[in-house]
Protein backbone atom coordinates (compact mmCIF):
# COMPACT_ATOMS: atom_id res chain seq x y z
CA UNK A 1 0.00 0.00 0.00
CA UNK A 2 2.62 2.16 1.02
CA UNK A 3 4.59 3.45 -2.50
CA UNK A 4 6.90 6.12 -1.40
CA UNK A 5 9.72 3.42 -2.25
CA UNK A 6 7.83 3.37 -5.92
CA UNK A 7 8.55 6.71 -6.55
CA UNK A 8 5.19 7.85 -5.94
CA UNK A 9 4.02 10.59 -3.41
CA UNK A 10 2.16 9.36 0.14
CA UNK A 11 -1.55 9.42 -0.03
CA UNK A 12 -3.73 8.20 3.43
CA UNK A 13 -5.09 5.19 2.62
CA UNK A 14 -8.87 6.53 2.98
CA UNK A 15 -8.01 8.73 0.82
CA UNK A 16 -6.98 5.70 -1.99
CA UNK A 17 -9.33 3.98 -1.31
CA UNK A 18 -12.18 7.05 -1.87
CA UNK A 19 -10.31 7.55 -5.32
CA UNK A 20 -10.81 3.62 -6.25
CA UNK A 21 -14.53 3.75 -5.51
CA UNK A 22 -15.04 7.11 -7.34
CA UNK A 23 -13.35 5.83 -10.15
CA UNK A 24 -15.44 2.66 -9.98
CA UNK A 25 -18.51 4.98 -10.60
CA UNK A 26 -17.26 6.65 -13.42
CA UNK A 27 -16.13 3.28 -14.77
CA UNK A 28 -19.88 1.83 -14.19
CA UNK A 29 -21.59 5.14 -16.23
CA UNK A 30 -19.49 4.91 -19.15
CA UNK A 31 -19.82 1.35 -19.26
CA UNK A 32 -23.84 2.02 -19.28
CA UNK A 33 -23.45 4.95 -21.62
CA UNK A 34 -21.71 2.38 -24.23
CA UNK A 35 -24.50 -0.04 -23.62
CA UNK A 36 -26.95 2.28 -24.51
CA UNK A 37 -25.26 4.35 -27.44
CA UNK A 38 -22.86 2.03 -28.85
CA UNK A 39 -24.65 -1.46 -28.43
CA UNK A 40 -28.63 0.02 -28.96
CA UNK A 41 -28.61 -2.19 -31.79
CA UNK A 42 -27.59 -5.74 -30.10
CA UNK A 43 -29.99 -6.15 -27.06
CA UNK A 44 -27.59 -8.82 -25.46
CA UNK A 45 -24.70 -7.09 -25.70
CA UNK A 46 -26.38 -3.90 -24.59
CA UNK A 47 -27.88 -5.84 -21.25
CA UNK A 48 -24.44 -7.37 -20.89
CA UNK A 49 -22.89 -4.23 -21.09
CA UNK A 50 -26.07 -2.50 -18.69
CA UNK A 51 -25.03 -5.13 -15.77
CA UNK A 52 -21.58 -4.83 -15.81
CA UNK A 53 -21.84 -0.58 -15.24
CA UNK A 54 -24.33 -1.79 -12.78
CA UNK A 55 -22.38 -4.14 -10.83
CA UNK A 56 -19.29 -1.39 -10.87
CA UNK A 57 -21.75 1.34 -9.28
CA UNK A 58 -22.88 -1.03 -6.82
CA UNK A 59 -19.43 -2.56 -5.67
CA UNK A 60 -18.48 1.40 -5.79
CA UNK A 61 -21.21 1.73 -2.78
CA UNK A 62 -20.19 -1.17 -1.20
CA UNK A 63 -16.46 0.25 -0.64
CA UNK A 64 -17.97 3.43 0.46
CA UNK A 65 -19.78 1.73 2.83
CA UNK A 66 -16.34 -0.39 3.69
CA UNK A 67 -14.95 3.13 4.37
CA UNK A 68 -17.68 4.60 6.57
CA UNK A 69 -17.32 1.09 8.39
CA UNK A 70 -13.23 1.64 8.55
CA UNK A 71 -13.54 5.20 9.61
CA UNK A 72 -15.23 4.14 12.77
CA UNK A 73 -12.11 2.23 13.59
CA UNK A 74 -9.39 4.75 12.58
CA UNK A 75 -8.01 7.06 15.50
CA UNK A 76 -8.18 10.93 15.17
CA UNK A 77 -5.20 13.06 15.36
CA UNK A 78 -3.95 15.83 14.60
CA UNK A 79 -1.36 15.97 12.16
CA UNK A 80 1.81 17.67 13.57
CA UNK A 81 2.46 19.58 10.20
CA UNK A 82 -0.27 21.28 8.80
CA UNK A 83 -2.48 20.97 12.46
CA UNK A 84 -5.60 19.64 11.02
CA UNK A 85 -7.51 16.92 12.35
CA UNK A 86 -6.91 13.44 10.77
CA UNK A 87 -7.35 10.25 10.70
CA UNK A 88 -5.05 7.26 11.05
CA UNK A 89 -5.97 3.74 9.52
CA UNK A 90 -3.42 0.89 10.51
CA UNK A 91 0.15 1.17 12.52
CA UNK A 92 1.11 3.94 9.42
CA UNK A 93 -0.82 6.34 7.82
CA UNK A 94 -0.86 9.82 6.09
CA UNK A 95 -2.42 12.99 6.77
CA UNK A 96 -5.22 13.16 4.98
CA UNK A 97 -4.70 16.84 4.07
CA UNK A 98 -0.55 16.84 3.64
CA UNK A 99 0.27 13.44 3.53
CA UNK A 100 2.60 13.99 6.28
CA UNK A 101 3.36 10.51 6.89
CA UNK A 102 2.10 9.12 10.61
CA UNK A 103 2.81 6.86 12.92
CA UNK A 104 0.93 5.33 16.15
CA UNK A 105 3.89 3.76 17.02
CA UNK A 106 6.83 5.88 18.46
CA UNK A 107 9.77 2.19 17.50
CA UNK A 108 9.08 3.54 14.12
CA UNK A 109 8.96 7.06 14.11
CA UNK A 110 11.72 8.88 12.12
CA UNK A 111 12.13 5.20 10.31
CA UNK A 112 11.34 5.42 6.41
CA UNK A 113 7.54 4.07 6.58
CA UNK A 114 7.44 0.76 4.31
CA UNK A 115 4.21 -0.80 4.17
CA UNK A 116 5.59 -4.15 5.63
CA UNK A 117 4.91 -2.00 8.89
CA UNK A 118 1.36 -2.75 8.91
CA UNK A 119 1.73 -6.31 9.22
CA UNK A 120 1.22 -7.65 13.12
CA UNK A 121 4.07 -10.46 12.23
CA UNK A 122 6.74 -7.71 11.03
CA UNK A 123 9.89 -8.51 12.46
CA UNK A 124 12.65 -6.00 12.50
ZN1 LIG B 1 -1.20 17.23 7.73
Amino acid sequence: MWDRKQGGTTVAKINRIRTFAMALIFIGIFIMYIAIFVFSDSPILMSIAMIIGFLSVISSSLVYLWIGMKSTQTLQVICPNCEKQTKILGRVDACMHCDEPLTLDPKLEGKELDARYNRKNFQQ
